[in-house]
């Protein structure tokens, strides 16, 4: 039997329910190794590959190679009866976890974040905006829909499988988000948003839920108002919860066969923050929560180095971020973005993937210097 999946980035109390879950369901792996037997499949050589080796794993050691998480789960459970879109996605899964663990670079990156808007309505005590030497410009802007459009466009096309409509700021803020997300319907399998929930409409809740963003992350910290308040300076607790009830009543009125997730999303730092009631009261009217610490200082730059850790980080070997105005960066701890490694207004994504700065990048953590890089020298992602 599988081990609950470590980096599942859920809190314990939801893996003890998942455990017990996936005890009963010995059924489901064995259908897993059934559609693996499939004898015809087109894929390009990268993905036939993976495939080849999930093949492997399962004929030479009797299992699977990946300990899937709920939301596969989830997502394998509602596509059984499309056997080859549940093999493209796993072999799309296998890129985002085991190749960064592996180091292994694709050669397109499967999962994207895209930033509509770097600017954020809010100012919480534990995040870069409020930095006053990056709340300004060239660092805050407005992604245009045309930029979007092209970076899908190439993002589609070059394999990629997964995007985040968020990066720094918060994506509500860019009036064209309802066409980026049309724009999005039906070309990935997973589209996630991150938002502080302050700012949903009704109409974008039916944009939401009508284009098939499969993940609704709230960005909330506390679930007692006061408290809440004081973190996230200028939200309003009571309008939040007021918007994410009235976009469970539009799912469940009108789009009740909805396979979206809705996430609260917690930072945990506060001494008044309890992670055990933060979990009940939001297990009432979110899918599920999560909770994560604060481990490093919100301003990366003021990090104490950190020479004698040289791990270096899955992120270079995972995932890509796209700014507003269409620079690139590994990650957004880095907001300032020191390690930018090209711009799509000047090359293509994948040229900028494979390209010196990252492979350079890639070369030194690998190697153990990513102390070489500021601030990967005072970063605490592994
Ligand atoms: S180590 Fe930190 S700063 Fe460097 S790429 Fe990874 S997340 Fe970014």
């Amino acid at each position: 039997m599988p081990e609950i999946d470590k980096n599942a980035n859920l809190p314990h109390f939801q893996r003890k329910i998942i455990s017990e879950y996936l005890e009963q369901n010995d059924e489901f792996y064995n259908w897993i190794k059934d559609i693996f037997k499939i004898t015809s499949i087109e894929l390009n050589n990268e993905d036939y590959k993976i495939f080849e080796e999930i093949k492997l794993n399962i004929a030479n050691i009797n299992n699977f190679p990946l300990e899937l998480s709920m939301l596969e789960r989830l997502f394998l459970d509602r596509n059984r009866a499309n056997s080859e879109k549940c093999i493209e996605y796993l072999i799309f899964r296998y890129k985002l976890r085991v190749f960064p663990r592996k180091k292994i670079a694709s050669s397109f990156p499967a999962y994207l974040l895209i930033e509509p808007v770097s600017a954020c309505n809010l100012r919480c005590v534990m995040c870069f905006q409020i930095d006053k030497s990056f709340t300004k410009k060239p660092y805050m802007g407005v992604m245009s829909l045309e930029l979007f459009k092209k970076i899908i466009d190439e993002a589609v096309a070059g394999g990629t499988r997964a995007i985040t409509m968020a990066s720094r700021g918060e994506p509500t803020l860019n009036r064209d988000l309802p066409k980026m997300l049309e724009y999005t319907k039906d070309k990935f399998f997973e589209v996630k948003i991150n938002t502080n929930g302050t700012r949903l409409t009704e109409e974008l809740c039916h944009t939401i839920l009508g284009t098939g963003v499969t993940e609704l992350v709230f960005s909330i910290d506390a679930e007692h108002k006061d408290l809440y308040e004081r973190i996230r300076v200028r939200g309003k607790f009571d309008t939040v919860i007021k918007n994410i009830k009235m976009f469970n009543e539009i799912r469940q009125a009108s789009y009740p066969d909805s396979d979206i997730v809705t996430t609260a999303s917690g930072v945990f730092f506060h001494e008044e923050q309890d992670i055990e009631k933060y979990t009940n009261f939001f297990t009432k009217i979110v899918d599920q929560v999560a909770a994560v610490a604060m481990e490093n200082r919100w301003d990366t730059y003021a990090n104490e180095l950190h020479p004698e850790e040289t791990a270096p980080c899955e992120y270079l070997w995972q995932r890509m971020y796209v700014w507003f105005d269409g620079k690139c960066n590994p990650c957004d701890v880095d907001y300032k973005s020191y390690l930018k490694v090209g711009d799509v207004n000047k090359r293509s994504i994948k040229d900028i993937w494979n390209g010196e700065l990252y492979k350079k990048l890639r070369n030194d953590h690998y190697n153990k210097k990513r102390n070489n890089h500021s601030p990967c020298d005072r970063c605490g992602v592994y």
